[in-house]
């Protein structure tokens, strides 16, 4: 079991009625991996993303996440995953940080010890010192977006979602989120599938892609092959 904690994989489609939004899709990531996930405007990323997280199910097929049927929404598998959407946001507008934070803590069942524990740590990474006693909405979105992190991570998930996390930031908050990453998967070995607009973050981040262009996968390799000679990536709208 431990080797499989991680581990996704899932041969599946999804149609919205008549839409196919994704059409067949399989890939395994192996534990700790970093994968990136790219693809334009509305091939298929987050309607993946949905159903690896059990947001939504699969019209056919198979979804395996660290060894769960993410659709049955299990604590046990709740606990696993988290998904963090550059979009929207958990933490409450109006709450000092910490308040809000502390409300996530609740949800995950995490004692106050432990909370204490982990926001002082997390705090540290995400160079977040004396920013949390503000309300959320005072924070600047660079900081906002750390905080969102901060929440999302509480319940020391193995497996991250992140559905373009640095959406909108400016280049320094961008750097401060890959850095943070890039230190929290060497520290904690999580397994990241991460789906971004900005090619330096995949770059920064990856050595592996997974391009889907009109609900089907038509990539799963290297970055540098990718970027080197194959065609298709042509089509994927990333900024260089
Ligand atoms: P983006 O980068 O814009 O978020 P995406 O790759 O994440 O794009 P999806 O959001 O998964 O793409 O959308 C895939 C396709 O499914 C699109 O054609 C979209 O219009 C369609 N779609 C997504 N959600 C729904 C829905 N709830 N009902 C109907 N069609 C949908």
């Amino acid at each position: 079991e431990p080797g499989l904690q991680g581990t996704i994989t899932h041969f599946f489609r999804r149609t919205y009625r008549a839409v196919e939004a994704v059409k067949q899709v399989s890939f395994q990531i192996q534990p700790g991996e970093v994968v990136g996930f790219l693809g334009a405007n509305g091939a298929g990323k987050t309607t993946t993303l949905k159903m690896l997280t059990g947001l939504i199910h699969p019209s056919a097929g198979k979804v395996r996440v660290a060894g769960h049927i993410p659709f049955q929404r299990k604590a046990e598998f709740l606990q696993k995953i988290t998904l963090v959407m550059g979009q929207k946001q958990q933490l409450i507008w109006d709450l000092p940080a910490l308040d809000s934070l502390k409300i996530n803590a609740a949800i995950y069942g995490i004692p106050d010890k432990e909370y204490r524990m982990r926001v002082g740590e997390l705090t540290e990474m995400l160079s977040l010192q004396g920013k949390l006693n503000q309300p959320v909405r005072k924070l600047s979105l660079g900081e906002r977006m750390k905080a969102e992190f901060l929440a999302a991570l509480l319940h020391r998930p193995q497996v991250l979602f992140l559905d373009e996390p640095t959406l909108g930031l400016d280049v320094n908050a961008q750097v401060g989120v890959r850095d943070f990453l890039r230190e929290y998967n060497a520290k904690y070995g999580a397994t990241i599938l991460l789906t971004s607009h900005y090619m330096a973050d995949i770059t920064a981040l990856c050595d592996r892609v997974l391009v889907i262009h009109q609900g089907q996968l038509v990539y799963d390799g290297g970055l540098d092959e990718l970027i080197d000679n194959f065609a298709p990536c042509r089509e994927v709208k990333v900024e260089l």
